[in-house]
């Protein structure tokens, strides 16, 4: 999912303001794309305001949308590098399928969490003869220089973490909150908790302060700190937070999104997240030719060209 919008420009994280070391309520404007047959995706991030929330890199919201037979999400093979890709399936189901020969449909509850480190190339798609319902996060986690040349890899967690709290049902997705610890193997201190509630519901959570946090809503409206949030919007909460108040009046679904502030400074391009335009350059001619990132089996779709890569030096030039 995460290459729907080709987004030529390059984002670089020191481009957009430091991590402001204390509490802050920042409301940021998901940017909308629809991508044909109605499928909207909601970018929260990268954002001019806010590049990143710890290592999380890329915060996307799909959906939800309905689709015909043959229609949904149809991505075809297209590669990344330096990053892990982080689905979380909401509605709805998807497969997967990557250049390591992993074949994986994800369903409601579940993670899919790829590892590109040097390099994979992966497809998404809809299950071709079913009419259905789309509704997901599809979240990306910048790596560690010492680790974003690792081999890559790929995990599906069926099973995660669940706590009730305050009539919200909170699912650990990574990291690790109230006790219980998400299964994903990450590489930098970061938490990612869906909060659900079918009703009105109340709580404080307790906050790792040394992290930097937003609330991405999904679903519903939810109040966070007396600051009403709807789907489309990011709120910002900077660091230094020892406990969040969250709640809702009625049905709600929101994402809370952690991290340590990510201490090195990186370049988003296309799928790619990298430090260098020669990185990003090098990676998209690889992909173009053919060369690296191997070949996704038995998937019907064509494989994504890279965009035009003029508009890499024109955007990263420092
Ligand atoms: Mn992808």
């Amino acid at each position: 999912m995460s290459d729907l919008v080709q987004d030529k420009s390059a984002s670089r994280a020191s481009d957009c303001p430091a991590c402001p070391g204390k509490p802050v309520l920042e409301r940021i404007a998901a940017r909308q794309a629809e991508i044909g047959k109605g499928f909207v995706v909601r970018r929260a991030v990268p954002n001019k305001a806010r590049r990143m929330v710890g290592a999380w890199c890329f915060l996307d919201h799909a959906g939800p949308v309905d689709h015909g037979p043959g229609e949904g999400l149809r991505v075809g093979p297209h590669p990344h590098i330096g990053l892990q890709t982080f689905t979380w399936m909401i509605e709805g189901q998807a497969l997967h399928r990557d250049s390591l020969g992993f074949e994986q449909m994800i369903r409601p509850g579940q993670v899919n969490l790829m590892t590109a480190g040097r390099g994979i190339a992966h497809s998404e798609e809809s299950p071709a003869d079913e009419a259905g319902r789309i509704h997901a996060a599809q979240l990306w986690i910048a790596l560690p220089d010492s680790e974003r040349h690792r081999e890559p890899s790929f995990h599906h967690y069926p099973d995660l973490p669940v706590i009730k709290r305050g009539n919200f049902t909170i699912t650990v997705l990574a990291g690790e909150a109230l006790g219980k610890t998400a299964p994903a193997k990450i590489f930098s201190p970061l938490v990612g908790l869906d909060l659900t509630s079918a009703a009105a519901a109340s709580t404080q959570l307790p906050l790792e302060p040394s992290f930097e946090h937003a609330i991405m809503c999904l679903r519903g409206k939810v109040v966070v700190e007396g600051e009403t949030v709807e789907p489309g919007e990011l709120l910002y909460l900077g660091m230094q937070r020892t406990t969040i108040d969250i709640h809702c009046n009625a049905e709600t679904q929101v994402l809370l999104v952690g991290g340590e502030p990510f201490a090195e400074d990186i370049l988003v391009w296309w799928n790619f997240v990298a430090r260098t335009p020669e990185e990003i350059r090098t990676a998209t001619e690889n992909w173009n030719a053919g060369r690296e990132f191997g070949e996704v089996p038995n998937t019907p779709l064509a494989p994504l060209k890279a965009p035009d890569l003029t508009g890499l030096s024109l955007k990263a030039k420092r």
